[in-house]
């Protein structure tokens, strides 16, 4: 070896070290995923995710429950964490527009409480729906007892915030009001304004005076619903879904029985939507490393005008 060669290898050693050197002093963060709005952000996984949240739920975890992973890999690298009242093919499409790779759902994915896939196998629209979430990678995961058993319910503390109702809450209670004296009507037609639904359903006189309101969200089932419409301090029973031969037919007999109720039928998922709303604005402080966005499914019904 002459001296010219060995002179570039000393060149070029010198250069390795010099470079070794410089990388290892820069505090580069390795973990920098990508970047939104300038705001840099690191690997956090689904899992991760779902750690926080069992923290900032400050409830027992219980051992059976729905709120699991539905679909994907638990150790995705999540680019944006979407919250939603329910996982449709529509919100989905939404997320991967809006980058998010983690859909939050209140409610399930495949049509039935356990997310069971094989009653509808081979099934068209499930197996749309599977495909899609698995070509965009998805990782969908359920936040539904848990939130519910949150004090007070994560679901119905986001619905109160919604109405701007917490003025009228009464002392001790998330979910009974004292709201001003108007008739059954108005506070019908002013629900109806809020959510910009032309379905909700009312049973009750129309001109009844009410002042005292409870609300019921999602499908607690007929007992539950029907517990609070005994209550004295409730005339007006807000609610989500009620199968129609229980509660709803108590009601009836109620109102024809001269008793001052009434009944207020949001559907589902007007009734849970701004839970889930809600949500994301907490989940934003909960994990600051990743975008986190609402994403509405809305409601399913319509109605001719
Ligand atoms: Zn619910």
């Amino acid at each position: 070896m002459n001296n010219k060669h060995k002179s570039h290898i000393y060149k070029a050693l010198s250069i390795i070290i010099f470079l070794l050197t410089v990388s290892y002093a820069m505090p580069v963060r390795k973990d920098i995923n990508k970047c939104e709005n300038n705001r840099p952000y690191y690997d956090l996984t689904a899992e991760d995710i779902v750690a926080r949240i069992y923290e900032y739920t400050g409830v027992e975890w219980l051992e059976e429950t729905v709120d699991q992973f539905k679909t994907g890999r638990s150790d995705e690298i999540i680019t944006g964490v979407a919250t939603t009242f329910l996982a449709t093919y529509d919100v989905l499409k939404r997320a991967v527009d809006q980058n998010c790779n983690f859909i939050i759902t209140h409610e399930p994915t495949f049509y039935n409480h356990y997310d069971y896939t094989e009653p509808l196998q081979g099934d068209p629209v499930q197996d749309m729906k599977i495909k899609f979430l698995e070509e965009h990678n998805l990782v969908v995961w359920r936040f539904h007892d848990h939130i519910h058993m949150m004090t007070p319910d994560g679901i119905v503390k986001g619905m109160v915030k919604g109405l701007g109702w917490e003025k009228y809450l009464v002392d001790g209670e998330e979910n009974i009001f004292v709201v001003p004296e108007m008739s059954l009507k108005q506070l019908a037609a002013s629900l109806k304004d809020h959510y910009s639904v032309s379905t909700i359903r009312i049973i009750g006189d129309p001109e009844l005076k009410c002042t005292q309101v409870g609300l019921s969200v999602g499908a607690p089932g007929s007992m539950s619903q029907i517990n609070m419409l005994q209550r004295d301090d409730v005339e007006v029973l807000i609610a989500g879904e009620s199968r129609e031969w229980e509660t709803v037919e108590y009601v009836r007999d109620a109102v024809d029985a001269g008793m001052r109720k009434a009944i207020i039928l949001l559907g589902h998922a007007i009734s849970e939507e701004d839970g889930m709303k809600y949500l994301a604005d907490d989940l934003k402080e909960v994990i600051p490393e990743v975008p986190v966005k609402f994403i509405q499914a809305g409601n399913p019904f319509w109605s001719p005008e």
